[in-house]
């Protein structure tokens, strides 16, 4: 998969993709993760990208022409199955969208800034709006991180055993079930019986009935 990040802050993803499974993908080839400044593509002299809202109003506007002239560049060069556009009023991400995600080849992500970005952008060129969560961001790149973590950890062969990504919360709607390690025993805290039975049959169910458990208690939404 390739994901192209626009962004007007690039440093922000130098730290963020040279970690642990993120790393990895990007090294085994699994992902390209390709960061463009925004600023690059502006047109004026200043290498502006915003200006004052018609109508008046707080807040800068991110404009129309480097916005366009970055994607269309990107698009002349190849097909995108996905342009996302951050926001605050977008759909709110959930491991079902992920999971689509992770199937495509290219995508790109637009972060916003200051007040957002013109809304022709949106009506136009933009083509899926995400959201992280009923709260609003300085910016669109810590939702671009979230979304592309989210997503890579989903494509095939980035986690080494594979199962271990689809046993995870909201996969199949329920809550993962409780884990644990050595020792047995700690401080007189015991892991559950079964778990150290060697028994596959009854640990698989013990743990679909905790999951069960466990998204009754936490999230009986997920139900619905
Ligand atoms: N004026 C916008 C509004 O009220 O919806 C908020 C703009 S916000 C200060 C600046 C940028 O941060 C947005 O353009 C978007 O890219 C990003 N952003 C903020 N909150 C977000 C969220 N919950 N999910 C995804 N992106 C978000």
């Amino acid at each position: 998969m390739r994901i192209d990040i626009i962004t007007l802050f690039p440093e922000f993803f130098d730290a963020y993709f040279e970690y642990s499974i993120l790393k990895r993908a990007k090294e085994n080839g699994k992902a390209e993760i390709i960061i463009h400044n925004l600023r690059d593509h502006s047109t004026n002299k200043q290498k502006s990208v915003d200006d004052y809202q018609f109508g008046g109003g707080a807040g800068m506007v991110m404009c129309i022409q480097p916005i366009d002239d970055c994607i269309s560049k990107l698009k002349a060069e190849r097909e995108y199955d996905e342009i996302i556009y951050l926001s605050p009023d977008g759909e709110t991400l959930n491991q079902q969208i992920c999971n689509t995600l992770s199937t495509h080849k290219n995508l790109i992500m637009l972060c916003g800034h200051y007040k957002g970005i013109d809304q022709r952008v949106r009506e136009h060129i933009i083509t899926k709006e995400i959201s992280i969560g009923d709260y609003v961001l300085t910016g669109g790149e810590v939702a671009a991180a979230i979304l592309s973590d989210a997503v890579i950890r989903l494509i095939p062969g980035v986690i080494s055993d594979e199962t271990s990504a689809l046993t995870d919360s909201f996969q199949d709607n329920l809550l993962a079930p409780p884990i644990y390690t050595r020792p047995s025993n700690y401080k007189g805290w015991e892991v559950p019986e079964v778990l150290l039975s060697g028994n596959e049959k009854l640990i698989t169910q013990w743990r679909e009935e905790e999951a069960l458990k466990r998204t009754e208690e936490k999230r009986p939404d997920l139900f619905e």
